[in-house]
């Protein structure tokens, strides 16, 4: 266990002497899973790097301040179901990690959160392996739905799928250390933290 989990400015000054304060602080936090964990949101993050940015550093200030200000204007009214059962999750939302982790089997049976049309079905070389992409849209809100490290994969690019079909199977391909769904939903075109939308 690492006894220096406390982000105090010497500590992190001390592990990252390059960079801007700020920096050092994301990369620290993104060494430490513990943290991570802690420290799930991005709120949470955003929040401790800004009491750590000195009053004259108003550019980097407000750059925050917007980023802040997008998350909290994403709570929607919009409810989607969870994509595996039971609900597991092995890595929460965050800046570093936009998007939920659910831990499961190899070979569980995934079903999209949402109804909408495959906008894509295919192997991801970025690191999301074997990836479905869904796209859905409401009276107010488009959204593009990324499941990804599949094992399987059941639907074709194209395809009008409900909330029952089987769009996968849960995996480890791709960038992944073990069998996990990622989840990750952009409105709009912006990250918006699953959880917030989904229901149990
Ligand atoms: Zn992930």
């Amino acid at each position: 266990m690492d006894k220096t989990l406390v982000p105090t400015r010497s500590v992190v000054n001390k592990k990252y002497r390059s960079g801007t304060f700020t920096g050092r602080l994301v990369r620290y936090f993104a060494d430490h899973k513990s943290i991570r964990k802690i420290f799930a949101s991005s709120f949470a993050v955003l929040a401790i790097s800004a009491s750590f940015i000195p009053q004259t550093s108003s550019v980097r200030a407000q750059s925050d301040d917007a980023i802040i200000q997008t998350q909290t204007n994403l709570v929607t009214e919009t409810s989607m179901k969870y994509p595996v059962e039971p609900v597991l999750i092995n890595q929460n939302y965050s800046f570093l990690h936009p998007a939920i982790d659910f831990g499961g089997e190899l070979g569980e049976s995934i079903k999209p959160v949402m109804a909408g049309i495959v906008t894509y079905a295919g192997w991801d070389y970025s690191g999301y392996g074997n990836l479905v992409v869904i796209g859905s849209k409401t009276a107010d809100d488009t959204y593009e739905i990324y499941y990804a490290h599949l094992s399987k994969i059941e639907v074709k690019t194209g395809q009008t799928i409900d909330v029952n079909t089987e769009i996968g199977k849960l995996g480890e391909t791709g960038h992944a250390t073990g069998p996990h769904l990622h989840l990750e939903i952009y409105q709009n075109g912006v990250h918006l933290n699953p959880l917030t939308v989904l229901s149990q």
